[in-house]
């Protein structure tokens, strides 16, 4: 069957805010173990979408198919921590992170939140909640995935001490903590210096060899594609280009020369 690597599904999905229609009837899909490269210039309507995927904004129309085990399931009109459940985790456009807690911490605490609460009475609650075994737990897996991602020689250090690159890094473990078979990432590489974006480049590799699948937000051009498989173009909304990296590359450069020109 044609569709049975399909892991996200995304299909004619639409948002207004409003009058503004930020996400215009987009439709693509995610295969199993691939990294997918969302990109289009600012205001596109990206982030837009992965709060669509996450279930932080509802669609004003369209569906959102995840597959969970065999088939793919609606996902659209779940809340967030749902979503979570089934396997799609996420790191944001800005960094987050409790600066002066350890690196340990921070992975450990953003796991246990997730999907829950965002707000800090939100926090020191949960945290009053947890029962020592449950902590141990929770710091047991934020050991592993910080290991799984290489920083496994940090873990307490203060975050806010790290390198952005590091930071970023640190988002993926917390993300990987809840297990999740699809990772969106929102502009994972933004600030980074070329060291570090390679560094990333080779842990998202990584990943993807681990049989994950990633769909992720980036400007940086020789990033995106060294990186994915296959690239999906947004500009107001719409999807505008679809396909292989090196084609989508020409089609751009084609475009700018008409534009420019
Ligand atoms: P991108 O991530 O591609 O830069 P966004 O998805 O952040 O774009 O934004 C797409 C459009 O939707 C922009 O015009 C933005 O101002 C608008 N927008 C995003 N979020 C909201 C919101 N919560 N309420 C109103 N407008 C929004
Ligand atoms: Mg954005």
């Amino acid at each position: 069957h044609a569709d049975a690597a399909v892991v996200l599904e995304i299909d004619r999905a639409r948002k207004k805010f409003g009058g503004l229609v930020a996400v215009n009837d987009m439709s693509f899909s995610v295969e199993a173990g691939q990294i997918v490269g969302l990109i289009g210039p600012n205001g596109a309507g990206k982030s837009t979408m992965f709060n669509l995927v996450t279930g932080v904004l509802p669609l004003t129309s369209g569906a959102i198919r995840f597959r969970a085990q065999q088939e793919l399931q609606q996902i659209s009109g779940l809340p967030s921590r749902r979503i979570v459940a089934r396997g799609i985790a996420r790191t944001f456009q800005h960094v987050r992170l409790m600066s002066s807690m350890s690196v340990l911490e921070n992975v450990a605490i953003g796991a246990h939140l997730r999907g829950s609460h965002n707000d800090v009475s939100g926090i020191a609650a949960s945290l009053l909640r947890l029962n020592r075994a449950e902590e141990k737990a929770l710091l047991f897996e934020a050991r592993k995935q910080l290991e799984r991602v290489g920083l496994g020689h940090l873990l307490y250090e203060e975050a806010g001490s790290l390198a952005l690159g590091q930071q970023r890094i640190l988002e993926i473990a917390r993300a990987l903590c809840c297990d999740p078979t699809l990772l969106l990432l929102d502009e994972p590489a933004a600030g980074l210096r070329y060291q570090e974006k390679q560094a990333l480049a080779v842990l998202l590799r990584k990943l993807k060899a681990e049989g994950m699948s990633i769909l992720l937000v980036e400007h940086d051009m020789d990033f995106v594609m060294n990186l994915t498989d296959h690239l999906v173009v947004m500009e107001f909304g719409s999807k505008i280009a679809e396909g292989l990296p090196a084609a989508i590359q020409q089609d751009l450069a084609v475009l700018e020369a008409y534009l420019g020109g």
